[in-house]
């Protein structure tokens, strides 16, 4: 059509019918918080990930985003973001594991304040990249290992791990605010979700879903 111009981006396997499609069946799965059924319903997934797979982009499925990592299962982001919320806003948030910048996005739209950290330089940028036209001002994003946390920004009301470890470093206890949340997968090849509240009595722990995530790695590169 003259002087019309469709971005491959915009259209078929990317519009908002196949994000609602998503919604629906996040909603079958047993995701009941409207909140984050209506972040992820906005966030526009298929910008996270490269455009020869972008028509994936709305399967409940993990997908490849380079460097051996992995764009989140949508269900997997939704039920973890579920947990922390509790059904409340979400004040000051660390995310541990940028990776493409999606779950933090749905993140910024829930909290007040969000800080996401990556290792990978590389991925770090690309997340900036995918990240800039939305313009997050309430969004964050540190170099460096987040097993450490980030002190300068501590204490955070909401912790969320998007990658495992065999436990919950050290670091991320302490950097958890009073009343705080933390969610994570825990384990090495048998991993499940572990929401830890800091409680008045202590931490207490709840074991939640079987899950499968890449492995939190020490350093940076
Ligand atoms: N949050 C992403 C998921 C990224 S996969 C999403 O929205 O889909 C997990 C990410 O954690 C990877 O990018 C990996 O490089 C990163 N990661 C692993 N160990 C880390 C560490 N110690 N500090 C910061 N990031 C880490």
């Amino acid at each position: 059509m003259v002087g019309q111009v469709i971005s491959s981006r915009g259209i078929g396997m990317t519009s908002q019918r196949t994000r609602d499609r998503m919604i629906a069946r996040l909603r079958e799965k047993g995701i009941t918080d409207e909140a984050v059924l209506a972040a992820m319903r906005e966030v526009p997934r298929h910008l996270f990930v490269e455009e020869a797979i972008s028509s994936r982009a709305y399967e409940d499925t993990a997908l490849p985003i380079g460097f051996e990592q992995t764009i989140s299962q949508p269900y997997v982001v939704a039920r973890m973001i579920e947990t922390l919320r509790a059904g409340e806003k979400l004040g000051k948030v660390l995310e541990v594991g940028t990776g493409c910048g999606y779950q933090a996005a749905v993140l910024a739209a829930l909290s007040r304040e969000v800080y996401s950290m990556e290792r990978i330089a590389a991925l770090l940028e690309k997340a900036r990249t995918n990240l800039r036209p939305m313009r997050l001002a309430n969004l964050r994003l540190t170099y460096g290992d987040g097993a450490k946390g980030l002190p300068e920004a501590a204490p955070f009301d909401a912790i969320i791990l998007a990658a495992a470890a065999p436990g919950i470093p050290k670091a991320l206890l302490e950097q958890l605010a009073p009343g705080g949340r933390l969610v994570a997968p825990v384990g090495n090849n048998e991993q499940e979700l572990v929401l830890v509240e800091n409680r008045k009595e202590g931490f207490v722990e709840t074991r939640m879903d079987a899950v499968r995530f890449v492995p939190l790695r020490g350093g940076k590169q």
